[in-house]
């Protein structure tokens, strides 16, 4: 058996360690995980009663347009039924739009270093991915604009940008989608928008409302909280979300999903409270690491990127052992660790491993 060529060479996602795996491998019983940008604070308590109910109706197949969810979400966005879509994740949503737009020899644009499942979709589809250095950890705007041609169809920019946590501002954005060609896609990867606080960023709604070839895409497992669940959604206009319609599998997403995804939507008052602790969490390690004259990226996400001024992966072992669950090995950093925001508790209790991780590190060179 043949698998297709685009598919051969490309590895299987390794996800960071699990906390059971960690706990067994170094017989440590108080694990904290910093490494997925999930929430510290878990999700809303109607989510978990929604689920409750929801499951009178397990041997039922969920409603595969996710009717209910899209009002709720077309109510609290103030858009269009017509211009959303539903994934298992963002995830899928990436996937889906990649399926059904991108064939073999077609081009996309995306930073270096950002997310990393653009690229892995578009080589899936046999399309070439064209890779532009970040400037000072943000997205080289300019720079991407002179990478697109005419065989460009899609243009990723992840803002905040996964693993740096960097924003492009809203006049940066304005200029660059200004001067777009009309045949390229530009879809912004906004995982991460609730929690910037920054008044220079400004979410895509605007952007996707005035231009057609511009999509969002958001989720509910970051700061809603529902990782497990797997459900996110893009946002665009009616043409391009019919487009990906076409392609979506008929049950993309699950009862459960959609009824958790639909309460939290709607305790907006967890969002908020968790955007604040956020904020504070970020605030609380920008300056620890600058008492420990340790360099980070600006953070506008739940995570930040600090450059720990030796080889990431020994820190990241360091930390490890300590109990410390956090995310190295990014080709083009590799001396920097990416480390979500968690409780304060947690926050403080990274400071200090990190600090006698440094110290470890520094004594074994
Ligand atoms: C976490 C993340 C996603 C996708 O998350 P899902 O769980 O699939 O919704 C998408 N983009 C970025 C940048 C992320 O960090």
């Amino acid at each position: 058996m043949q698998p297709k060529n685009s598919v051969v060479h490309l590895p299987v996602y390794q996800p960071g360690k699990s906390v059971d795996e960690v706990k067994r491998e170094l017989g440590l019983d108080r694990i904290i995980k910093l490494a997925s940008n999930e929430n510290p604070f878990g999700s809303s308590k109607q989510a978990k009663q929604a689920i409750l109910q929801e499951v009178n109706n397990m041997s039922i197949y969920p409603d595969g347009a996710a009717q209910a969810l899209t009002d709720a979400v077309a109510a609290h966005l103030d858009v269009e039924r017509k211009q959303l879509i539903f994934g298992a994740g963002s995830d899928e949503i990436i996937l889906m739009i990649c399926r059904a737009y991108l064939v073999p020899g077609d081009e996309i644009v995306i930073a270096d270093q950002t997310f990393p499942q653009y690229k892995h979709n578009a080589e899936i589809e046999g399309a070439v991915t064209i890779e532009v250095p970040l400037k000072d950890g943000a997205h080289d705007l300019d720079a991407m604009l002179a990478a697109v041609n005419d065989r460009t169809k899609i243009v990723w920019i992840c803002n905040p940008n996964n693993p740096t946590g960097t924003i492009v501002s809203a006049d940066e954005l304005d200029q660059f989608i200004a001067r777009i060609p009309a045949h390229v896609m530009v879809v912004l990867d906004e995982a991460y928008c609730e929690y910037v606080t920054d008044p220079n960023f400004r979410d895509a709604l605007e952007l996707v409302r005035r231009y057609s070839n511009v999509v969002s895409l958001r989720t509910f497992s970051k700061i809603y909280g529902l990782a497990s669940l797997r459900i996110g959604y893009g946002i665009g206009h009616p043409d391009v979300i019919h487009t990906i319609n076409q392609v979506r599998e008929p049950f993309n997403t699950t009862r459960f999903a959609q009824a958790a995804a639909l309460a939290a939507v709607q305790d907006q008052a967890f969002i908020e409270d968790c955007r604040q602790k956020n904020a504070a969490g970020i605030q609380y390690v920008q300056q620890q690491f600058a008492r420990m004259n340790l360099d980070s990226f600006p953070a506008h996400g739940n995570f930040i990127m600090v450059d720990v001024g030796f080889s990431a992966i020994e820190v990241f072992n360091a930390l490890l052992r300590r109990g410390i669950i956090t995310r190295a090995g990014h080709s083009k950093y590799p001396q920097h660790i990416r480390i979500t925001i968690g409780s304060q508790e947690e926050n403080e209790a990274m400071v200090q491993a990190l600090e006698e991780a440094l110290e470890e590190v520094k004594v074994t060179k």
